[in-house]
């Protein structure tokens, strides 16, 4: 196999379908490994025979966002509208955005959803790029704490002149529920603030009642 360069559990490096598929190879591999060393007689099993196969179709699919290329996205530039007043820009709410990912300690599912809000300033972006982007994000093995701060950073580059953002994260993670302590209707939530939202407490709370709790 040719050097390959690793990455961070949060980072995104773009992979070649065809090294994607190497990596699937070498994978399912070492998952049979994996299954014989638990004791599993996978070979003669119906039920097992293909799961190497699927566990490394599986892990590639919930690392997407590690592994291709960020959503194309579409900015609006205000400025060219036909207008003499100043505009008061509106926050833009988008939710509840689905995300469904792991967490980087156990690799087991977090699935929740993401409520987002920003307030642009002479450029907004193309409201289903907002999803895309948050979905994207999610999948990766993921720390929530980070990955609430990550969305904030990752639109600020995209609109560095955004004038405030919020995130809003309500998610479960299966390692609390079905393992540990079990405790299967705990959520962590997770806010972050950007810019205005983070002086402004009217508009932190205007946000808040927007997310259905
Ligand atoms: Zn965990």
């Amino acid at each position: 196999m040719t050097e390959k360069k690793l990455i961070k559990s949060w980072e995104n490096l773009p992979l070649p379908p065809e090294e994607i598929e190497k990596r699937k190879q070498k994978l399912e591999k070492l998952f049979e490994e994996v299954l014989t060393t638990l004791g599993f007689d996978w070979k003669n099993d119906p039920n097992m025979v293909e799961t190497p196969r699927r566990i490394a179709k599986m892990l590639f699919e919930l690392t997407e966002g590690n592994f291709t290329p960020r959503p194309d996205i579409t900015v609006f530039d205000l400025t060219q509208m036909d207008n003499d007043e100043l505009i008061e820009y509106v926050p833009v709410f988008v939710g509840p955005v689905e995300i469904k990912s792991l967490c980087s300690h156990h690799f087991l599912p977090i699935v929740g959803e993401v409520y987002f809000e920003y307030i642009p300033e002479d450029k907004v972006l193309g409201l289903s790029k907002i999803p895309r982007i948050i979905k994207w994000l999610a999948r990766r093995p993921m720390i929530q704490e980070f990955f609430t701060k990550q969305v904030i950073k990752t639109f600020l580059k995209l609109l560095p002149d955004i004038k405030g953002m919020a995130v809003y994260v309500k998610a479960k993670h299966m390692c609390m529920s079905i393992r540990g302590v079990n405790e299967s209707n705990a959520y962590m939530i997770t806010e972050a603030f950007y810019g205005l939202y983070e002086e402004n407490i009217e508009l932190r709370r205007n946000f808040l009642n927007k997310v259905s709790k």
